[in-house]
């Protein structure tokens, strides 16, 4: 193997040894968001509908007597668990899994159930699990990395998530990422979705419907909400409709909207992807949230303040004992800062 390696292009050295370190390696727990909410369990939410949850990570299904609907994979090895608990307490197959978006973190290892279940996500899901044109320049906040200049990032140039995450990057398994690889996210075990609708699809399985919604967000063009309907309704939407949590990062009042329009939907129970779980009085209060938080900054923004002004002096103290009260506060702020600037 020494002798070997010298006449061996440096390339194709990587290329045997890192597919074979890395190969059949799952996604690990600890690449997940984590919180305090620890811990893989299964709970009834109402009728024939439960949650699962992987750590910070929800997913709701149905079970029916002619299978079962689950929403979010999540990953290979919560997919795994889930599906081996699910035959030893229903003995039913999963027939459908729904995906809420492309992201890595809610749509990895659908393969998993691919022996009995077909998958479904909004089309732009196609485009967004699709390899980017090859000629795909490398993102400009990960161009530092590139050491020796070629236009890729080889695994022992990668830093931070590209180190961490290489081989879910590394679609082609050369052990290099290309631009495209990059762009495209780490979504080596995302399957796409083979049942794909634009606007709204249902499914009826075992006498019971699900209803598959279109609602685009600024988090995932993608981005799809699950109505299941029976008795006492549920609806799952994943990311941006967080229960006793600030949102995600730079926020825009233009979602307000969208998420009344959701509020104004019959269910009873609510699930986000993340957290706690919820009932529609949540979905209200994520609304309340936001609706305060644009009214306190185009207060401050009336008054002349700079943005860092802003930041310091909308303190939202109502909203003080939600999860991720100090990280979120000061992005919630700003998206919603420049949102009111750029419209004045
Ligand atoms: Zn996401």
């Amino acid at each position: 193997m020494e002798v070997m390696r010298k006449f061996l292009p440096a390339v194709l050295i990587v290329a045997f040894c890192f597919p074979l370190a890395q190969e059949g390696r799952g996604q690990q727990r600890s690449f997940y968001q984590q919180t305090d909410y620890k811990g893989q369990e299964i709970g009834k939410l109402t009728g024939d509908i439960y949650y699962a949850r992987m750590d910070d990570y929800m997913s709701v299904f149905m079970v029916t007597p002619d299978g079962i609907v689950l929403v979010e994979p999540i990953g290979v090895e919560f997919a795994t668990w889930l599906k081996g608990e699910m035959a030893s307490r229903f003995h039913v197959p999963v027939k459908y899994v729904i995906y809420s978006h492309s992201h890595w973190d809610h749509a990895s290892g659908g393969a998993v159930y691919a022996d009995t279940a077909r998958f479904i996500g909004h089309e732009n899901m196609l485009k967004n699990v699709a390899m980017p044109p090859a000629d795909t320049p490398l993102p400009r906040n990960v161009r530092a990395q590139d050491t020796n200049g070629n236009g890729r990032i080889e695994a022992s140039e990668a830093q931070g998530n590209l180190k961490t995450m290489f081989s879910l990057y590394d679609a082609d398994k050369d052990g290099s990422l290309s631009g495209a690889e990059i762009v495209r996210g780490p979504i080596l075990n995302v399957r796409a979705p083979e049942l794909t609708y634009s606007d709204r699809m249902n499914i009826n399985l075992g006498g019971k419907r699900v209803e598959i919604l279109y609602r685009p967000t600024g988090h995932a063009d993608d981005n799809t909400v699950v109505r299941f309907v029976d008795g006492t309704n549920v609806l799952f939407a994943s990311d941006w409709i967080t229960v006793h949590r600030l949102p995600f990062g730079p926020i825009s009042p233009d979602e307000i909207a969208p998420i009344k329009a959701i509020e104004a939907m019959d269910f009873e129970y609510f699930v986000c992807s993340h957290g706690k779980l919820g009932k529609k009085a949540d979905v209200t209060a994520n609304i309340k949230y936001r609706e305060e938080l644009k009214d306190a900054v185009a207060k401050a923004i009336a008054a002349g303040q700079t943005l860092q002004q802003a930041q310091a002096s909308v303190t939202m103290d109502a909203y003080k004992d939600w999860e991720f009260y100090a990280v979120q506060r000061p992005q919630n702020v700003a998206g919603t800062y420049r949102a009111l600037t750029a419209k004045q």
